[in-house]
C-alpha cells in the first residue's frame, strides 16, 4: 500500500503522469473518490505518462474513451451513469480488460463484481482539516519501486 498526500492539483497530475509512464499492458488501474476529489486530473496525468496529446476529459456520454496515439491504448472508463452491469457487456467490456492496453476505471466500484483479481486501486480523498486542496491518495496493488 502505498500512500502519497497532495497539496495541489499539479501534484496529484504529476502522480499520474508517474504512474503513466510505467505503466505496462494489461494493468488496470481503477478509481474511486468522491465527486471533485480529482479522479479526473490524476487520469490526465496518466494520459500524459502514456504520451497522449490529445485533451483527456471524463468520457459523460459513452462509458469508455479509447486513445490509440500513446505509447499503447488507453482505454478510460467512466462508470458514473451506468443504470446496468449489463451495459458493460455490451461494449464488450471484456476486450478492453483483458486487452494490450491500458484500463483505467473511474468509479470502478460501480462494477466491483467484472473486476479482475489483479488490479491496480488508486483512492483519492479529501480531509477538510488540511485545507481545501489536501488529497490524500491511496495505492494498491502498485510495485512500490515504481514510486522512487
Ligand atoms: P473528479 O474527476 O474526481 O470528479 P476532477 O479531477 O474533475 O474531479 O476535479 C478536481 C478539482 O479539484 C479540480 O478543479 C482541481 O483543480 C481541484 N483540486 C484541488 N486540489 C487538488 C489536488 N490536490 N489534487 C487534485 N485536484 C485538486
Ligand atoms: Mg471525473
Amino acid at each position: 500500500m502505498i500512500i502519497i498526500e497532495t497539496t495541489n492539483a499539479e501534484e496529484t497530475f504529476k502522480l499520474g503522469a508517474k504512474i503513466g509512464e510505467q505503466a505496462k499492458p494489461g494493468e488496470i488501474y481503477t478509481l474511486n473518490g468522491d465527486l471533485g476529489v480529482g479522479k479526473t486530473v490524476f487520469t490526465q496525468g496518466v494520459a500524459k505518462g502514456l504520451h497522449i496529446e490529445e485533451p483527456v476529459n471524463s468520457p459523460t456520454f459513452t462509458i469508455v474513451q479509447v486513445y490509440e496515439e500513446g505509447r499503447m491504448p488507453f482505454y478510460h472508463f467512466d462508470v458514473y451513469r451506468i443504470g446496468d452491469i449489463e451495459e458493460m457487456e455490451e461494449i464488450g467490456y471484456d476486450d478492453y480488460f483483458f486487452g494490450n492496453g491500458v484500463c483505467l476505471i473511474e468509479w470502478a466500484e460501480l462494477i466491483q463484481e467484472l473486476l479482475p483479481e489483479h488490479i491496480i486501486s488508486v483512492t483519492i480523498e479529501k480531509n477538510p482539516e488540511k485545507g481545501f486542496d489536501y488529497r490524500k491518495i491511496t495505492i494498491d496493488g502498485l510495485e512500490e519501486e515504481r514510486m522512487r
